[in-house]
């Protein structure tokens, strides 16, 4: 043993040979330190050691006994080997069968003491125990099969628990190796267990609670991990200098006097949060996070003009064309009056207020501040695109928070202001971690006289009646969206691909799949449910041109029923539109759901969101988006349910399972928070902590939050 250490290939132990070697790295386990950060998921409890007598049907317990006779047989047809053994002990006798693995009868020697663990079956031959796990006893100290807490670790083919936990079991004391990263005082204070304690214990576990401490303590490091990597990238944030936009009371008290309608105390909060952070010298980096309807565009508008009047540029930065024309009007349209200079740049277009210009020309006014206000797609962030003065950066609906965009906004000198807005409600653990690096302001508030959207789970036999109200909607004037299930990668994954051209690929395929969902359901309405209606489809292997000549229509009534997949633009504003109908809604998460809903509802007609799901049952989801209409309850509940992995961008984004896992509990992710706040108070280089500034710098390798 004395030759291993944790860097030791796999390749190097005992009796792996190359197939196995191939097999392991699947696993993602390529050295000793690997193996020994393989978990297992669950316990099986063989710990009850009973007289054979004692055995009861279906019942889980371990015997121990002497192996009277063993001996392998062919069945008829040759094409299994069964292994048939009788054990005694002091209070009888019992048959154990296994199948296909004639090679047990090399260890399992007639006249041996065996210890087996499993479940007793009756036969039509009488009791046997069915596949029992199995060691000798005479070659152990410790039981590693039988007789305790046995771990289960995720499988591959040809890779079986029982394999691992050999291999485990044998490496564990280069455990001794391993360092310590959290600091003495936060085991103390966390009661966590040292690392040796732990990686013992969450393998061969005396008790279920010492494996569960173990475990805990693989989280708490992991998220201790996440939250100095975020908290560093907030603190190298705010050293960078950035222009200071003094607030100007007059200027706004102007702005918010010519509105159409009066702010909503959310609406105001959010804009002096705003204000308060751009009266200064260090950047802002803050996320504005509203349902779609709450007004975040007048929040923007608002940072924009301030900035504006003090000589700065804004880039306010859309994911699509489409969306980018709707700010593009909307701001103008209230920013009207205070003489300032608004451009539109996307790949196909470029305007100045409302004049038509060349690229070329709109680029060399920006490049010389002529232009106060750029709204475009990611056509901003070309390389000839330049900023004389740019003071404030907003990006609208980026999957996470547009720090990378801010960073390729090419500006002189100083570092922008970022405003991030999103739909996406945020559930509170992850604006504690994944968010952590951005302050946060929410508009929970939805403008007066909103209506409350209907929602009603539809099932199977009620379809025909829900087409027949949606045609009536239609007949009065209004329009319908209808979304298509939404096409899952297969279930039977292996360890997650790391391979960039796999995971390209499988996308590629995925949107085809998607593509295919959406014709079918267009052909379906089209042709057999509603021949009369306009119906029209947008989907992604459509050009932006395509897609933005459909929702141009729509926009203008044009057309009746948009069947589109799950990813048409979230900002996108239809007020004509009533209907929302979600076929397979089952498969969407609970905010995903909250957001379709939120595309109608926004005039003044009574809107309706019709759920259908492809099992025609109501699950627990269904019934809460049909009960709830707050994001962020149903935000929290979606992270119950399902899991932080599938708000976007999160399963992606390397953190470790038992971190992610733990996202779901607040309080825990709160106490980590303080520590690594105090950590960082003390020790801002973690320069007295240098196991875990080592492990924090190889986790920043690991993780891409964007
Ligand atoms: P978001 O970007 O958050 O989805 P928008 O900013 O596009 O929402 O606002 C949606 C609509 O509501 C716009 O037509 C906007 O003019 C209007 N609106 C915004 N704030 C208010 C308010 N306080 N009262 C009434 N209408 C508002
Ligand atoms: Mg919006």
């Amino acid at each position: 043993m004395a030759k291993y250490t944790l860097n030791t290939s796999i390749g190097e132990l005992p009796r792996i040979n190359e197939k196995y070697l191939k097999k392991f790295h699947k696993l993602g386990i390529i050295n000793i330190r690997d193996l020994l950060y393989y978990f297992p998921h669950r316990y099986e409890d063989f710990s009850k050691i009973i007289p054979i007598k004692e055995l009861e049907k279906d019942k889980i317990a371990t015997i121990q006994g002497k192996i009277i006779s063993i001996k392998n047989t062919r069945t008829f047809k040759k094409r299994m080997v069964i292994t048939e053994a009788i054990i005694e002990d002091k209070s009888g006798t019992i048959k154990a069968v296994w199948f296909n693995q004639p090679f047990l009868t090399n260890n399992l020697r007639q006249g041996k003491i065996v210890s087996l663990s499993g479940k007793m079956a009756i036969g039509p031959k009488g009791p046997y125990l069915s596949s029992p796990s199995y060691e000798l006893i005479s070659t152990y100290k410790t039981p590693t099969h039988t007789a305790r807490l046995v771990p289960i670790y995720p499988e591959t083919t040809g890779i079986s628990s029982r394999f691992i936990r050999y291999y485990v079991k044998l490496t564990l004391p280069i455990a001794k190796e391993l360092k310590e990263s959290i600091p003495q005082n936060i085991l103390k204070e966390e009661s966590l267990p040292s690392i040796q304690e732990a990686i013992k214990n969450i393998h061969f576990p005396q008790k279920i609670q010492d494996a569960e401490k173990a475990k805990k303590r693989f989280a708490f490091e992991e998220l201790l991990l996440l939250q100095l990597f975020v908290l560093k990238q907030k603190r190298k944030i705010k050293n960078k200098k950035a222009t200071r936009i003094p607030f100007d009371k007059e200027l706004i008290k102007e702005f918010v006097e010519k509105l159409p309608f009066k702010l909503t105390n959310d609406q105001r909060k959010a804009a002096w949060e705003i204000f308060k952070d751009i009266d200064n010298n260090k950047p802002m980096n803050r996320l504005l996070q509203g349902d779609v309807g709450s007004g975040k565009t007048v929040v923007a508008a608002m940072a924009s003009l301030q900035t504006t009047k003090t000589k700065n540029q804004t880039a306010f930065m859309a994911p699509t064309e489409i969306l980018a024309q709707q700010h593009f009007k909307e701001v103008k349209k209230l920013l009207k009056g205070f003489g300032v200079k608004i451009a539109l740049l996307t790949s196909d277009d470029s305007k100045i207020n409302n004049k038509k210009t060349t690229k070329k020309e709109l680029i060399e006014k920006i490049k010389n501040n002529k232009i106060d206000i750029l709204i475009g797609t990611h056509a901003l962030i070309q390389k000839e695109v330049e900023f004389k003065n740019l003071g404030l950066a907003i990006i609208d609906e980026q999957h996470r928070f547009g720090v990378g965009q801010r960073a390729s906004l090419k500006n002189k000198n100083t570092t922008p202001h970022l405003l991030s807005m999103t739909a996406t409600p945020i559930p509170r653990t992850l604006a504690l971690t994944i968010y952590g690096d951005l302050d946060i302001s929410f508009i929970k508030e939805m403008p007066k006289g909103r209506q409350k959207i209907k929602t009603r789970i539809v099932p199977p036999e009620q379809r025909s009646q829900a087409y027949k109200f949606i045609e009536q909607e239609i007949k009065k004037g209004r329009q319908a969206f209808v979304i298509c299930p939404r096409i899952e990668a297969s279930k039977k994954q292996e360890p997650i691909s790391k391979d960039k051209k796999q995971l390209q690929i499988d996308t590629r395929k995925l949107l085809w799949q998607e593509v295919k969902a959406v014709e079918e359901e267009y052909e379906k309405l089209n042709n057999e449910i509603f021949p009369d209606l306009k119906i029209e489809m947008i989907h992604g292997k459509l050009k932006s041109k395509e897609k933005e000549k459909i929702m141009k229509d729509f926009k203008n009534k044009k057309i009746n029923m948009l069947v589109s997949t799950s990813v048409i633009e979230v900002g996108i504003d239809i007020p004509n539109a009533t209907v929302m109908m979600i076929e397979g809604a089952d498969r969407f998460g609970l905010a995903q759901l909250h957001q379709f809903r939120g595309r109608v509802g926004r005039g003044e007609n009574q809107s309706y969101c019709f759920l259908f799901s492809t099992t025609g049952q109501t699950t627990t989801r269904l019934r809460a988006i049909q009960k709830c209409e707050d994001g962020f309850e149903l935000a929290e509940k979606d992270m119950q349910i399902r899991g932080p992995g599938q708000f976007y961008g999160i399963k992606q984004s390397g953190i470790p399972d038992l971190a992610m896992d733990s996202l779901k509990d607040l309080s825990f992710v709160k106490s980590v928070k303080k520590q690594a706040e105090s950590l960082l108070s003390k020790d801002a280089e973690l320069k007295t902590h240098k196991n875990l500034k080592e492990e924090l710098k190889k986790f920043k390798e690991k993780i891409h939050l964007e």
